[in-house]
């Protein structure tokens, strides 16, 4: 968060972390590894999490589970010799009068036995492992325990920050020290003193001594949701001014529907529409037929039916003798959607235009100079294609599809005339409610939350490396009866320093293994369009039996006989986009099966993997993947703007989210140019962060 701060040469925080007691040109190499240039920098560098000294364990109950536990103990052995490769080992053995002891190794830190004492009561904290019938750790930290007090002299919490090769975690935790010290005071207040009070939050100056120094967990918190309501009242009167900006400026043209147009395209789909869609376009009809311009995100998990409610609302425009555009962000969806409504509109009048890449210079010509003399009704292409080059004649609406990157500051800018046009923005990444507060604070949005009749749930495995071979049988079985595969890998080619399976090398080792025999295609970031499309088209028409990918296929595609998915390195994703994955496969009437693979360590991993067996509603998904995740993470990497909150949590801070919004309207209300002395922090804040988004909000 130091972009809030305006660096200037008397501002303290914008001095380089190299001149931080302590810090030193080796450490400062590093600290530039972390990307901590600047005082500000370490500042807002918060722990990622704790290690709480105080939950003190007796030694026969310390687990083996790679986590660090501590245990008090009096040392009643301290040995030290020399190992047979040369090394000097420190022995300390600590009992705490239990059936079983706790050895303390360390090596070539012969000084470690000078401050230790037999009989010494001392507190001992590290990862625990079993060896020859007791406990062991190396280099666990020791320190003296106070006999009538049972206290240490460390404080109770240990801060824990990401670190780099070289630099340890208590150097680390030393430097933070020195910098909460000397310059957590010249940090600037944002918010003005009546919010400060009328919440009881510490002020910043507090709050990051609570952070970086607590004693106590509890304490810890507090100063978090104090920097947590900071970043999400400047994200919420960002996105207030911008709401304001559009309701206070924008006029759109209202394009109201009948009876006999509701009749009309209704003949047109091939389906009734689900109750979840007959909503979606009640209330996209709703905005529609209104001065103001719609603002609205369409949200449905995977299948859920996004583009016949496109298509409606687009059909309602073309009635009012008014342009839309359906923009994607790929050209194989583009084209899913070019062929889709060429299917449903085959008996309309409705004048449609594809716009790809590879369009011959003068079909291009021809093409642009139709819509902007409005002879076409309906323009379908990339995002791209459709923001840079075309000027239309009358605009109603946009359509966007499969939108991930949501950011405050990302909002689609077409050229065109005259009045603003009505903008759709359609996700199939369900965002829980919290978020889209968070990040879509200036749309509204319509949720579909029920799928087309007769679908059946994915079923989704976690297979064993040891069942591979088995499933690779089964699969082969399957295709042979004309069911299609995807198989999902994390990266294009391996690379040498990584074992990830690439899709290349993995589309190789298929089809001259398992799958000898079967038609292996492959699909990947770095083709061409063209060469997607190929591919695709050819799975499409099966004529590829398995399609080895990355995750180019995760938007999107709408292929029924492809039944079967197999996900490489599942543990590499998040919840939210291995759901993203597996909704390929559910959209037939044959239940999609869905296999993944992983070699995951870590216990959380493990957790959420299985979470995500088990659960088919993506909503759920999300969220939980979002409360352990986190933000940046939920989105990827993709994400920018308001996506990119490093402290708050929205699911887990969900009120003090609520409480900045609010806090957020009342202040822009009041004083809607942020121009009362009071606001100036605030003010400062919102336009370092979001003041590209608000260059018409009057407020720079
Ligand atoms: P998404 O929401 O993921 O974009 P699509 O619009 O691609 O979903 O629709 C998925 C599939 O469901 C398509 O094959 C479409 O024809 C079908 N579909 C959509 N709505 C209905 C409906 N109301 N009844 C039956 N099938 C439907
Ligand atoms: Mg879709």
């Amino acid at each position: 968060m130091p972009d809030v701060l305006s660096p200037s040469s008397e501002n303290p925080l914008a001095s380089s972390s190299q001149f931080v007691k302590g810090v030193g040109p080796q450490r400062y190499e590093k600290l530039l590894k972390l990307n901590l240039l600047t005082v500000g920098d370490l500042l807002f560098y918060l722990p990622r999490a704790y290690e709480a000294l105080t939950n003190r364990l007796k030694i026969v109950d310390l687990k083996q589970n790679d986590e660090a536990q501590t245990i008090i103990g009096e040392v009643v052995e301290i040995e030290g010799r020399t190992t047979n490769s040369g090394k000097e080992m420190v022995s300390i053995v600590l009992s705490d009068g239990g059936s079983t002891v706790l050895e303390a190794v360390y090596f070539n830190q012969p000084f470690v036995s000078n401050r230790l004492r037999y009989g010494m009561l001392v507190a001992c904290t590290g990862k625990p492992r079993r060896y020859r019938g007791h406990w062991q750790m190396n280099n666990p930290r020791l320190r003296p325990v106070d006999q009538a007090t049972m206290a240490d002299e460390s404080s109770e919490v240990l801060p824990l920050y990401g670190l780099t090769e070289g630099l340890h975690a208590e150097a680390m935790r030393r430097i933070q020290r020195e910098v909460v010290n000397r310059y957590a005071a010249a940090v600037r207040e944002i918010v003005p003193a009546v919010l400060l009070s009328r919440h009881s939050l510490p002020r910043v100056a507090d709050a990051l001594k609570a952070i970086h120094i607590p004693n106590t967990m509890g304490e810890a918190e507090t100063g978090r949701k104090r920097l947590a309501y900071d970043e999400l009242l400047v994200l919420q009167v960002a996105l207030g001014l911008q709401r304001r900006d559009q309701q206070v400026i924008s006029k759109a043209v209202p394009l109201p529907r009948s009876r006999l147009v509701d009749e009309r395209i209704r003949k047109l789909l091939p389906f009734d529409l689900t109750k979840g869609q007959e909503n979606a376009v009640h209330q996209i009809c709703d905005d529609l037929s209104k001065e103001r311009p719609m603002r609205r995100l369409l949200q449905a998990d995977v299948g859920a039916g996004k583009t016949a409610v496109a298509v409606y609302a687009m059909l309602v425009a073309v009635a009012n003798k008014h342009q839309a555009a359906l923009m994607a962000p790929t050209e194989v969806l583009a084209r899913q959607h070019w062929r889709t409504l060429n299917k449903y509109l085959s008996n309309s009048k409705v004048r449609m235009e594809f716009l790809v890449g590879g369009m011959s210079e003068h079909d291009r010509r021809v093409a642009l100079g139709e819509i902007k003399r409005g002879q076409i009704d309906i323009v379908i292409g990339t995002q791209a294609l459709i923001q840079n080059d075309i000027e239309f004649s009358n605009l109603g609406l946009v359509v966007i599809d499969e939108q991930h990157r949501f950011g405050v500051n990302q909002r689609a800018t077409i050229r065109h005339k005259g009045l603003d046009p009505h903008y759709l923005v359609m996700t199939a990444t369900p965002i829980p409610r919290s978020i889209a507060l968070t990040v879509f604070g200036d749309l509204d949005i319509a949720v579909i939350r029920d799928l087309p009749p007769g679908r059946k749930p994915v079923k989704t495995t976690w297979t064993p490396e040891e069942e591979r071979a088995e499933l690779m049988t089964h699969l082969v079985e399957q295709m042979k009866k004309g069911r299609q595969l995807y198989v999902v890998c994390p990266m294009v080619e391996e690379s040498a320093d990584n074992d990830l399976k690439g899709a290349i090398d993995t589309a190789k080792l298929l089809s001259d293994g398992p799958f000898q025999g079967m038609r292996v295609g492959i699909l990947h970031g770095r083709m061409d369009d063209r060469s997607k499309d190929a591919v695709m088209t050819q799975f499409s028409n099966k004529e590829i039996d398995c399609l080895v990918s990355t995750t180019v296929i995760e938007v999107g595609v709408d292929i029924s006989n492809a039944t079967m998915m197999v996900i490489e390195h599942a543990e590499r994703f998040g919840m939210s986009q291995l759901h993203q994955l597996r909704g390929r496969v559910s959209r037939g009437p044959v239940a999609g099966e869905c296999y993944l693979f992983a070699n995951t360590a870590t216990p959380e991993a493990k957790d959420r993997l299985k979470f995500f067996c088990k659960t088919v509603d993506g909503f759920l998904l999300a969220e939980k993947d979002l409360e352990l995740r986190g933000m940046g993470e939920f989105f990827g990497t993709r994400q920018h703007g308001a996506g990119e909150l490093k402290i708050a949590n929205p699911v887990r801070d969900a009120e003090l989210l609520s409480l900045a919004r609010h806090d957020a309207l009342e202040l822009i209300q009041r004083d809607p140019g942020l121009q009362a002395p009071e606001h100036a922090g605030i003010r400062a804040a919102v336009l370092a962060r979001y003041g590209n988004m608000l260059s018409l909000a009057g407020i720079g």
